[in-house]
């Protein structure tokens, strides 16, 4: 399952961090999804905890924040927002969208000891 490796990055940067900035447990973790990333929310929860077991992690709450999705349209140069990779562009019509942002997934924010 994808979202097991993702969690195992994760707990792998939550492990550099705590070093560089010097804290010991998370007691909560923010992570944005941007609407192209694959990742299925019920499904990151499951392998969150299973995954965090023994680490400074344990135990700590997920939250799970959407983010959105950006597109810059080819043919009028319009940016725009969307919810789908093949939407067509809300400005011309065009099919060109070229999508800059919904792929992410990221620790936006820490509660820590
Ligand atoms: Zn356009």
């Amino acid at each position: 399952m994808h979202e097991i490796s993702l969690c195992e990055s994760i707990r792998e940067m939550l492990e550099d961090q705590a070093i560089e900035q010097r804290f010991e447990r998370v007691r909560r973790i923010w992570l944005e999804i941007g609407p192209f990333s694959c990742v299925e929310p019920d499904a990151l929860r499951f392998g969150f905890d299973a995954v965090m077991r023994g680490s400074l992690a344990e135990g700590a709450d997920l939250e799970i924040v959407s983010a959105p999705g950006a597109a810059k349209c080819l043919n009028c140069g319009a940016t725009v927002r969307v919810a789908d990779r093949f939407a067509l562009c809300p400005q011309c019509g065009h099919a060109a969208l070229q999508v800059t942002a919904g792929d992410e997934l990221r620790i936006c924010k820490l509660e820590v000891v």
